[in-house]
């Protein structure tokens, strides 16, 4: 099967259809990137798109030449630039998209839905493999926060954590935006010297946690569990749920030990507690059934914050998640880094109570004061 006839194909379509714009083919994606994040940074797109920095650096000066792009310095740190697309870009976006939509229209519309599903379950299996294939000697991972003993992160472990940055979501409680927004000139931590790190200290580390960001976006981490179990090590990630799929398969090949989901809200509130208005929550509840099935260690964990959680709205979700989960609460600390100022924290005395009312729905109820 040589895919490169579809690559080939698709890439002159685009490059002939988008020629009115002056817009390349490899120009597009980033647009939209952009157009469906507004403020999102180049070193998102970089994590998210699987790209090279040189590529996504060109293509966006190449766009902001055409003011179809702007870049913008942040007002916290100037280091970090933000895009957004232009009025003139919008004025031409939604022809961008029926561009788009012609095409997959056209090239699928021998194949019934049913093969379709088949198909993009197939693709999706491929890329994967591809993905971790291709970045096999794992230069291209990167760790934005490194915490090299920690006692709490894998229970019952002492644990090495080490943070991916970026991240799908941009929930108003997170607290880790320099993960979110990733400055260009970020201080990045490299894999050799994690490797070394446990390589030396195997005899005090047993575990590995790797947090976010979300990790869903790095399915280069494939590589790096594999030889993390060659070297004995437990592993365990924590997840916004949204990639059920790379879930799915670092479990089957027994990569993951131990999966922390941090649900944000009930499913009706996702749009705004991940600050995503039009999130489709499918690929958190499929998270969840992965999770039920018990064949992998785990627990859930939620920020409480007053403006997204009340008794009612706890009490759902904990029959959501059942009478045998773990669910820690953590109390809400707002921070230099809170993506949203402003929100509202419930008192020990407060969360104390709400656990009297909600416990009796889930497993077991901790309260956390700090993450
Ligand atoms: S809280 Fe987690 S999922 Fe939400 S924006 Fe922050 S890193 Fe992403």
């Amino acid at each position: 099967m040589d895919i490169s006839i579809l690559y080939r194909s698709t890439q002159k379509y685009y490059d002939r259809k988008l020629e009115p714009y002056n817009i390349t083919y490899a120009q597009l994606p980033i647009l939209l990137f952009i157009f469906e994040e507004e403020g999102i940074t180049m070193q998102k797109i970089v994590e998210m798109g699987s790209y090279d920095k040189g590529t996504v650096t060109k293509n966006v000066k190449k766009l902001e030449s055409l003011h179809y792009v702007e870049i913008v310095a942040s007002k916290e740190d100037k280091r970090v630039k933000h895009l957004y697309t232009t009025y003139q870009a919008k004025q031409i976006i939604a022809k961008i998209y029926k561009i788009r939509n012609d095409w997959w229209n056209h090239i699928i519309q021998d194949i019934d839905k049913k093969q379709l599903k088949l198909f993009e379950k197939m693709y999706s299996s491929m890329c994967l493999k591809a993905n971790e294939y291709a970045n096999l000697d794992l230069d291209e991972l990167r760790f934005y926060e490194w915490r090299k003993c920690a006692l709490n992160a894998y229970p019952g472990y002492i644990s090495t954590v080490l943070k991916v940055g970026g991240c799908n979501l941009r929930c108003p409680g997170c607290c880790k935006k320099h993960l979110v927004f990733l400055k260009d000139e970020q201080q990045t931590i490299g894999i050799q010297d994690v490797k070394m790190y446990l390589e030396q200290n195997n005899s005090n580390i047993q575990a590995v946690s790797i947090e976010g960001g979300e990790i869903g976006l790095h399915p280069n981490l494939s590589v790096f569990f594999r030889w993390l179990k060659e070297k004995g090590f437990l592993v365990k990630v924590n997840t916004n749920g949204m990639y059920p799929q790379l879930l799915e398969y670092w479990i089957s090949n027994q990569w993951v030990d131990f999966v922390e989901l941090d649900l944000k809200g009930t499913m009706e509130d996702y749009p705004k507690v991940s600050g995503i208005h039009d999130l489709d929550t499918h690929p958190i509840l499929q998270t969840l059934s992965i999770l039920s099935s018990k064949r992998i260690d785990h627990r859930f964990t939620t920020t409480l914050i007053k403006e997204f959680h009340n008794e009612e709205k706890l009490i759902e979700i904990a029959k959501q998640l059942g009478t045998e989960a773990h669910w820690i609460w953590y109390a809400y600390n707002e921070k230099e880094e809170s993506i949203q100022k402003g929100l509202h924290s419930f008192s020990a005395q407060e969360m104390r109570l709400l656990k009297e009312k909600v416990e009796s729905y889930v497993g077991r109820i901790e309260i956390k004061c700090n993450r």
